[in-house]
């Protein structure tokens, strides 16, 4: 069984993105028809959904999973704890710039933001194989979203954080691209479809069907939303963790600031 919800703007198959803020989609502020639905679905049989018919389909053609890349970032975090920064992006004008950053960065695993509420900035993964480029102390972590490509996009987007040696990459749905200026979204994915593709395609299975050679590859990391209400935040983590998020990162307010947390699993 799958759900589909005709009157998300994106879609969605199987459950809610994780951009309603207090019940309301982010796109149109109406009620998120998703949230109160999902609230209703027990909890076992949700995670025998069907997913993404070509994405189930490819998943017969996997005979191993690839070594995950070793990283600093990894061994520290199974210790406990580990240290990751957003890469502040909006500061970089030139390379100078780039390098000017780099030497003051200190991080066990460098994030390399998507196009947040579709300002464009930088391609992430471009950007992040740059910083491999320049030799950054730090591992890479890039985000990839589902809002501005489509599944062929996607999968070229992953092989190649695989083939250029990134840590992880982190993978969610994305946000709405026409909040910012008249933009047309794509929305073939969600973030569980997102993941689950990364672990195809890290294990050497490309769409539609060929086989690539595959060596090692980046952890996988998915996102939570702290602001949903446990039950729909667990439906959408089981998901995650089903379609093979290996960690996931968080945000929570302490003392009105924002700061950030992943789990592994
Ligand atoms: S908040 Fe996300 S899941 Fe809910 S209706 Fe809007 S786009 Fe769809």
């Amino acid at each position: 069984m799958a759900i589909r919800v005709y009157s998300c703007p994106k879609r969605l198959l199987n459950g809610p993105c994780g951009g309603a803020l207090e019940g309301a989609c982010e796109v149109d502020g109406r009620h998120c028809p998703w949230t109160g639905l999902i609230e209703r679905v027990p909890l076992e049989p949700w995670m025998l959904f069907e997913e993404h018919p070509l994405l189930a389909e490819l998943e017969g053609l996997v005979e191993s999973d690839s070594v995950p890349r070793s990283s600093a970032f990894w061994r520290k975090l199974t210790r406990g704890k580990a240290f990751t920064v957003e890469f502040p992006v909006k500061v970089v004008r030139s390379s100078e710039d780039l390098l000017r950053v780099l030497r003051t960065l200190e991080a066990d695993l460098v994030t390399v933001p998507d196009n947040p509420l579709g300002y464009p900035h930088f391609d992430p993964v471009a950007f992040a194989t740059r910083l491999k480029d320049v030799g950054v102390r730090a591992g890479v972590m890039p985000h990839v979203t589902a809002k501005d490509r489509n599944l062929s996009a996607l999968a070229s987007e992953l092989r190649t954080a695989q083939l250029f040696g990134f840590e992880a990459v982190l993978l969610t749905t994305g946000d709405w691209p026409g909040l910012s200026m008249p933009s047309r979204p794509v929305f073939d994915l969600d973030s569980p479809n997102l993941l689950r593709l990364a672990r195809l395609v890290f294990a050497g299975v490309m769409p539609p069907g060929q086989r690539v050679q595959v060596e090692s590859r980046p952890r996988v990391a998915g996102t939570m939303n702290p602001h949903y209400r446990p039950r729909v935040e667990a439906r959408r983590t089981i998901r995650k963790l089903v379609a093979g998020a290996e960690v996931l990162f968080t945000r929570w307010l302490r003392g009105g600031r924002a700061s950030s947390q992943s789990e592994r699993y």
